[in-house]
């Protein structure tokens, strides 16, 4: 059986990261049409089930790997915009940005120190800002 199996694997593409991916959507996608019972959930998972077995049986294994990457790309840029964007939430709570009036240049600020004077680091021009 084991060895009928790799035979029959034998030049065939096999399971990768994005495989992985549609399984994990078609799962929640499972879950979603037994809680809403929408038929459009079944049909979902049905398509990405298939689509998953296609890829793993695929014998193109230059257009899957290929395919692979982008996906590994696409979330690796994902996952940066993400981060960059809890980055600026937390900079947001914890800092003020200020803008100098004389050069342009963006200061930051730490928040709740009151009255202070702000020296541009660019110009050396001075203003003051509430915090
Ligand atoms: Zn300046």
């Amino acid at each position: 059986m084991k060895e009928r199996m790799q035979r029959f694997m034998a030049g065939r593409y096999g399971n990768d990261q994005l495989n992985q991916f549609i399984f994990i959507v078609a799962i929640i996608s499972m879950v979603l049409e037994i809680i809403t019972r929408q038929s459009l959930f079944y049909t979902l998972t049905l398509v990405l089930l298939i689509l998953a077995y296609v890829r793993v049986f695929s014998r193109n294994i230059n257009k899957r790997y290929e395919e692979n990457m982008k996906f590994l790309q696409k979330k690796d840029m994902i996952l940066n915009k993400f981060c960059k964007q809890k980055y600026y939430a937390a900079q947001r709570r914890n800092f003020h940005i200020y803008t100098c009036p004389q050069c342009k240049q963006k200061i930051r600020i730490p928040k709740g120190k009151g009255k202070i004077r702000i020296t541009c680091p660019k110009c050396r021009t001075s203003f003051i800002k509430k915090s």
